[in-house]
């Protein structure tokens, strides 16, 4: 049922992708004169003068070894925005594919549709912000090449059931990219672990959250190896730049420090969701596998002035569909919390 070949764009499969300088040339060699660089080095004190590694495989050698899935499996963008994009790039004919977007959700899935003159189709999540399997399914035509899933979703904050996501891979004959960007938060497994059960699965994560580099632009996929030779096939030559790299592996060392500040995040969250449970203007609070949560006030415009007139600031998802009045509160150091709080408690509506 699932035929790679007949979901990639003609001018895609077509293309000679660019050979660069550190492409060509694998051997063993001391003088490089070959890419037009500035031999001397950097007017800084680390060298930079060299073209990085179009493949970054230090920093991938480095996933493999924390989630356990082969380097020849992992793509790594400029964020996970340059995967979003590319993802449309290698799969979407421009004004004639569509993809399914699954509402409230990620903005930058639309926004790079737009971009790329792809069709959204929107079918919204359903109660608890639970996937419409149906709605989903039978809104796939002969031109649907993409469907994006969140989960943890932002901004809801909840995991999507995973029998549902089970349905969705089992049943489309296109791509599915499960965006993991708060895995590390959650109760629920990756699905890292089902590469080669599902060949139309892309699942992304990012360092920007719980590796606390967002900063950097490190955006993770893993996908089939023929999925990820596309990407690759596609991407800018020197995508992620070689301080990104290098800062990237030495992060990567660090799992011990992450996970604490992870579990401190959920330890966190729950006291925070705890003590706004406190306050007659907070109405509900929807459950998070995330290190943030939604909740639905009595006027959230109103809250929202009053909070950032005190210097803090949180995100207004009203115009979300299914959020109106609600606001999304991200975790933050147990002093900031403490704040948030101490705030709330002079707030009168
Ligand atoms: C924050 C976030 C990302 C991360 O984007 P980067 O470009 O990697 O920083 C991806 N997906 C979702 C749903 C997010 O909320």
């Amino acid at each position: 049922m699932f035929d790679l070949d007949t979901l990639i764009r003609k001018n895609i499969k077509a293309l000679k992708p660019y050979s660069s300088a550190r492409h060509e040339f694998t051997g063993k060699a001391s003088v490089f004169l070959d890419a037009n660089e500035n031999p001397f080095g950097s007017p800084l004190p680390e060298k930079f003068n060299r073209y990085p590694d179009p493949y970054q495989w230090q920093l991938k050698f480095q996933l493999t070894r924390i989630k356990g899935v082969p380097a020849e499996n992992i793509f790594v963008g400029n964020g996970s925005d340059e995967v979003i994009d590319l993802a449309y790039r290698i799969f979407c004919t421009p004004g004639v594919d569509n993809v399914i977007v699954c509402p409230p959700t990620y903005g930058m899935y639309e926004v790079s549709g737009d971009i790329n003159d792809v069709e959204i189709k929107k079918v919204n999540l359903i109660d608890g912000f639970q996937l419409d399997v149906e709605g989903v399914l039978s809104s796939v035509d002969a031109n649907t090449k993409l469907i994006f899933i969140c989960s943890p979703n932002n901004p809801t904050g909840n995991n999507m059931r995973r029998e549902d996501i089970e349905v969705i891979l089992n049943n489309f004959s296109g791509i599915v990219i499960i965006d993991e960007a708060y895995i590390n938060f959650s109760k629920q497994k990756t699905f890292i672990q089902e590469l080669t059960e599902y060949p139309n699965l892309v699942v992304m994560q990012t360092l920007s959250k719980a590796w606390g580099l967002a900063a950097l632009r490190l955006g993770l996929c893993y996908a089939s190896m023929d999925i990820i030779d596309l990407f690759n096939k596609v991407k800018p030559p020197y995508n992620i730049n070689d301080a990104s790299q290098q800062l990237g592996v030495e992060a990567l060392q660090n799992t011990d420090l992450v996970n604490e500040w992870t579990t401190t995040v959920v330890q966190q969250k729950e006291w925070l969701i705890k003590e706004m449970g406190n306050f007659t203007f907070v109405e509900t609070i929807y459950p998070s596998d995330a290190n943030f949560f939604l909740m639905k006030v009595k006027d959230a415009a109103a809250l929202y002035t009053y909070l950032s007139d005190n210097e803090v600031v949180v995100r207004n998802r009203s115009k979300d569909p299914g959020c109106s009045n609600c606001l999304r509160v991200t975790i933050g150091t147990p002093e900031e919390n403490q704040q948030l709080i101490e705030l709330l408690k002079n707030y009168n509506q």
